[in-house]
């Protein structure tokens, strides 16, 4: 059986090559991720047409994610030195004589006993006052600081914004018609509104990412899931800005959120890191890796590994062939059960504004009646011989309906629109198909299933299956039909 967990990889200088690309696709990459903080818009643009034609050259619909630098902080130009445990210093504009010279937006939201991190948490300081544009810190400890490093500040609330350079990117993206947008350093709901706005001014639709690295964020999860499209445990500043001992329950609370409300969710950061420099993982990144899935991750991805290492393709296939045996394992047991039973009686559909682009109605009781035809097929596949789940979807909701109660048959969603494809390579299980034909009757898309089931070698006649749509089908209406199958030439 095919693995089901998926695999976001980012491209860098180690992975835009052709031929590394070429192979990074035929060893499992569902999802190509593309850093906006490194790199200039013709690497970028290039890297994204490159996925999009070996792809096609695949057979493949592989989704682009681009992610947003956001408001990232960063110390201004300064002599190198090493910042001593119970030395004062003093943080300022750049015109000023200072210790640590930083922009002003910064200064105005420090306050007595915040803490100040620097360079990935190795270096903390503890704010003891602001007077006038100045701020006075005490190292907390200590450690060399060095021009635009990074500075995290878990205390403040400070504003999400978008820059010039995030709008120049979202318009990238929608020139390239990017499948997902991921939001770096969001705080609430309010922050993937206001992001929401400025893709549609721009002038498209694309599904959100929300990034959870930020303390806040973490206070805010169930609301910030609600309002994207899909998450991601971003560990790496998430480890800074949280202790790190929260780090691994995090991500199951993430994790059981993204579930609950139907979005899927991507574990980020380090999974393989050591592979960087060897082609074979350390125990614990195995172990690391293998949890994601048991935890109920619907991506994993790979950063560094992929991006900037010496072994990409290795670390896709490494990562590949954890999941299969994590997965393998995961079937025998019997917690599928529960998971049916504590998800179909969750509040799902009741506060969520599902997001499926134009297609989709936000009908609360449209969405009810989805959930409950989609938990019944996971229930009919578990009482009998069923060889597909299949999802006759416009925008891809029944497809992760489906997909969070993880059932054990396939799940394969038919869809006219290969951007809807596209995105569903970073939902659990599901794999995409795309109609080449249009529909009109209930008639056509059996007939097209059987047609693309067989042809993709999904199905065998006279194997049952399930068909999950919406009738009648010119008015689009949310799945509301099951339909148990017997498919024939
Ligand atoms: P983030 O916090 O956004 O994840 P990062 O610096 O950790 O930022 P990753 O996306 O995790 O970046 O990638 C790991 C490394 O790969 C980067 O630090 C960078 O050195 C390299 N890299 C990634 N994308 C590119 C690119 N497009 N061009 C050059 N180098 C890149
Ligand atoms: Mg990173
Ligand atoms: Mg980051």
């Amino acid at each position: 059986m095919k693995r089901r967990a998926k695999i976001v990889a980012t491209l860098g200088p180690k992975s835009n090559q052709t031929a590394v690309l070429r192979r990074l696709l035929k060893v499992g990459v569902d999802v190509c991720r593309l850093n906006l903080s490194h790199g200039d818009h013709d690497w970028h643009r290039d890297a994204i047409r490159k996925v999009r034609k070996l792809a096609g050259e695949q057979n493949r619909q592989t989704a682009v994610l681009i992610d947003l630098m956001g408001p990232r902080y960063r110390l201004g130009t300064l002599e190198p030195r090493r910042l001593r445990k119970g030395e004062t210093v003093t943080l300022g504009d750049k015109r000023e004589r200072v210790d640590l010279p930083v922009k002003k937006a910064i200064l105005t939201q420090l306050h007595p006993r915040d803490r100040v991190l620097l360079d990935n948490g190795l270096v903390e300081l503890r704010v003891v006052r602001r007077r006038g544009g100045r701020v006075t810190a005490k190292v907390v400890s200590g450690g060399p600081v060095a021009s635009h490093k990074g500075i995290n500040l878990p205390d403040s609330a400070l504003p999400f914004t978008i820059s010039r350079k995030d709008h120049a990117d979202i318009e990238l993206a929608v020139a390239e018609s990017a499948d997902y947008i991921a939001a770096s350093y969001v705080g609430q709901a309010r922050d993937i509104h206001s992001l929401r706005r400025a893709v549609r001014k721009a002038g498209a639709e694309i599904p959100i990412v929300a990034k959870l690295e930020r303390g806040q964020a973490i206070e805010h999860v169930d609301e910030i899931v609600v309002a994207a499209d899909a998450v991601m445990v971003a560990r790496g500043d998430l480890g800074v800005e949280v202790p790190l001992h929260r780090v691994p329950v995090l991500q199951k609370l993430i994790i059981d959120s993204g579930r609950r409300h139907g979005k899927p969710v991507i574990v980020a950061t380090q999974m393989l890191e050591s592979m960087m420099e060897r082609p074979r993982p350390t125990r614990a990144e195995s172990s690391d890796v293998a949890n994601a899935v048991f935890d109920g991750a619907d991506a994993l991805m790979l950063s560094g590994e992929t991006a900037a290492g010496d072994y990409p393709v290795e670390a896709v296939r490494t990562m590949a062939r954890i999941v299969e045996e994590a997965e393998s394992y995961a079937r025998q047991r019997p917690h599928q059960d529960t998971t049916l039973a504590t998800l179909a009686q969750s509040d799902l559909p009741h506060r969520i504004g599902f997001r499926d682009g134009p297609a989709s109605t936000p009908e609360t009781k449209g969405h009810e009646i989805a959930d409950v035809v989609a938990a019944s097929a996971v229930f009919a596949a578990r009482n009998m011989p069923v060889r597909q789940i299949v999802a006759f979807s416009q925008g891809g909701f029944t497809a992760r309906l489906i997909a969070r109660y993880r059932p054990g048959a396939p799940i394969a969603v038919l869809t006219t629109a290969p951007a809807v494809a596209r995105r569903m390579q970073l939902v659990w299980g599901v794999r995409p198909l795309v109609l080449a034909d249009d529909v009109r009757t209930h008639e056509d898309v059996v007939h097209l299933i059987d047609r693309e089931l067989l042809s993709a070698r999904l199905a065998r006649v006279g194997d049952a299956i399930l068909i999950l749509m919406g009738h009648p089908i010119a008015e689009r209406p949310l799945t509301n039909l099951m339909r148990i199958h017997r498919v024939r030439k």
